[in-house]
């Protein structure tokens, strides 16, 4: 089983890749930067060789990329679509140094467009940047919860973005648990059929990363807050309401295997987090 978490890259490739060992992990996520703006460091910073001796020699691999969050392929607005595309396709080269396979996108925010133009949007905006020239990397769209106006809160919007993108040889998704339970599938109840489903609509071939959280809120809720795995009523961040055995049963399932499980579950202070203890109970 392939399973880390998100860590940092304050201290380069080789700070993130230590901080996965630490927790007993085999795979891991990062964001080149700040998730939340588009400053970055130029490669070359980020101890990237140091960072991938340390893998091969730890058995780390098939890292993921997260690119920030704050990106938005879906935006009317030509800006902040061209600052979108941009950084994508500087990201893509970004994970390509790292070797990473895996670069993980919010699709975006059609704000006070519609879902039909968003999607327009997205795959005209991924069209151009694969058009830009690629490494050999898979563009992984994230299941979304669904607030707001976020596209991809159902398999057949990230579905319908992919049938108008020309390379999908390049598309991948990424099924995030808490968001997965948020938009309304019933992941504790119908795990296969919910699997199944995602399989006509999209192809589990297409299935490339998974994010592994429990979630604060009820099925349907459309809010998007982590939970720790199985959190009861003591955890300071909150109870779970998908809970461990839901959360067990994905990252065993036999059709879900080879893929990087990916914990982003919350700190519960500034200085502790659970990433190790649940790392050793999903691998059981
Ligand atoms: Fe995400
Ligand atoms: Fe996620
Ligand atoms: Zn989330």
């Amino acid at each position: 089983m392939l399973i880390g978490s998100h860590v940092s890259i304050s201290k380069g490739l080789i700070g993130a890749a230590e901080e996965a060992f630490s927790y007993g992990a085999n795979t891991f996520m990062v964001y080149t930067g700040a998730p939340q703006n588009t400053v970055r460091k130029p490669v070359s910073e980020l101890k990237t060789d140091e960072g991938l001796a340390f893998m091969a020699e730890h058995g780390i691999e098939d890292i993921v990329v997260h690119a920030p969050y704050i990106i938005n392929l879906a935006s009317y607005k030509d800006d902040t679509f061209t600052l979108a595309k941009d950084f994508l396709h500087k990201e893509a080269q970004r994970a390509a140094a790292f070797g990473s396979r895996y670069l993980v996108v919010h699709p975006g925010a059609y704000t006070d467009k519609t879902a039909e133009y968003g999607i327009n949007r997205i795959a005209e905006g991924i069209n151009e940047v694969i058009s830009r020239g690629m490494p050999d990397i898979f563009i992984c769209l994230e299941t979304m919860a669904g607030k707001g106006s976020e596209v991809g809160r159902n398999f057949d919007e990230l579905r319908r973005i992919i049938d108008l993108v020309d390379k999908k040889e390049y598309m991948g998704v990424c099924f995030d648990t808490c968001h997965v339970h948020d938009s309304g599938y019933d992941i504790v109840n119908d795990l296969d059929g919910v699997i199944d489903e995602f399989d006509k609509t999209i192809g589990l071939d297409r299935l490339k990363v998974l994010h592994i959280n429990g979630s604060l809120n009820p099925r349907g809720a459309r809010k998007d807050r982590h939970a720790n795995i199985g959190a009861d009523g003591t955890n300071p961040k909150g109870a779970d309401n998908i809970g461990f055995e839901a959360i067990y049963r994905v990252v065993h399932h036999p059709r879900l295997q080879g893929h990087p499980f990916i914990l982003e579950t919350p700190w519960i202070s500034k200085t502790e987090n659970l990433y190790k203890a649940e790392i050793a109970s999903l691998r059981g």
